[in-house]
């Protein structure tokens, strides 16, 4: 079964992402940054296919040093086990230093990476977009996980490169 994996900095909505696209409460979404525990994954169908969706940015070892280092560890093991990639970024935060560095990893890799900016709830936000072309990608996915915006126009071409 092909493998979406959901990447970003914490708290820039994954598991909003995760849940909405599940419709279940597999995985904990809390309004307390970094809450997530554990990383997940849940078969859902989408369109006509059927994938592996994986929910990333549990920080289950309190050893495991920095957000930045964690998250850092995540999307390479990410990389290594998706077939398609979900960078997702926060319009609220705007761009951040960490994003640049994530995308920097992603654009290594061969596969197929969407890159989305989430929390677009509203006209306010939508202003904010612009400045995540700094990325020097192609396209940018404006979305609200918490409201379901845009959120479907993004799986539609993630779902048409698997
Ligand atoms: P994760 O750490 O990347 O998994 O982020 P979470 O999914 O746990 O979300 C972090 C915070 O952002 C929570 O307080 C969510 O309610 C909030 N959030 C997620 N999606 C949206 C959105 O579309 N709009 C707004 N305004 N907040 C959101
Ligand atoms: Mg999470």
């Amino acid at each position: 079964m092909a493998v979406v994996a959901i990447v970003g900095r914490p708290n820039v909505g994954k598991s909003t992402l995760f849940n909405r696209l599940c419709r279940k409460r597999h995985a904990l979404v809390d309004d307390l940054p970094g809450v997530t525990r554990d990383r997940l994954s849940a078969s859902i169908e989408y369109g006509n296919r059927r994938f592996l969706l994986m929910d990333t940015g549990g920080f289950t070892d309190p050893d495991a040093g920095t957000f930045a280092e964690e998250t850092r560890r995540q999307v390479l093991l990410a990389l290594e086990e998706a077939d398609a990639v979900i960078f997702l970024a926060d319009a609220r935060t705007g761009l951040h230093p960490g994003d640049q560095e994530l995308v920097g990893l992603l654009r290594k890799s061969q596969k197929p990476v969407f890159y989305a900016v989430n929390k677009v709830d509203g006209r306010e936000q939508e202003k904010h977009i612009a400045e995540f072309y700094a990325l020097g990608v192609e396209k940018i996915y404006p979305l609200s996980a918490a409201h379901g915006l845009g959120v479907y126009d993004l799986m539609d071409d993630v779902t048409a490169s698997l």
